[in-house]
């Protein structure tokens, strides 16, 4: 039997480690474009979220991925990750996207 690891990955909003099947991945490609990457095989730097809506909208206020991934997104480029997000929301485990409460 072998003992399979479960790579487990930070989400950018919540910090909280899950297992990548649980999560959804935003990816920088080479060209340099900001999308969603539901197959979490897209070359380039890699961001993940909890796969919830309510995480991505923290991360928009926050600006999550323009840190995770070192890029600068307009409101459009959120928006339409946004719509990327939504499409695929579904398929992933609801998990609570939420910080310890410390936030005012
Ligand atoms: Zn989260």
């Amino acid at each position: 039997m072998k003992t399979k690891r479960i790579p487990l990955r930070k989400c950018v909003v919540c910090q909280k480690m899950l297992s990548k099947k649980e999560m959804i991945r935003v990816v920088r490609t080479p060209e340099g474009n900001v999308e969603l990457d539901s197959t979490g095989k897209k070359n380039g730097r890699g961001a993940y979220i909890c796969g919830k809506i309510e995480g991505f909208e923290k991360a928009q206020k926050s600006k999550s991925f323009d840190r995770a991934l070192k890029v600068s997104l307009s409101p459009q480029d959120y928006g339409s990750l946004k719509e990327q997000f939504l499409t695929v929301q579904a398929k992933y485990a609801s998990i609570e996207c939420e910080k310890e409460k410390h936030e005012s």
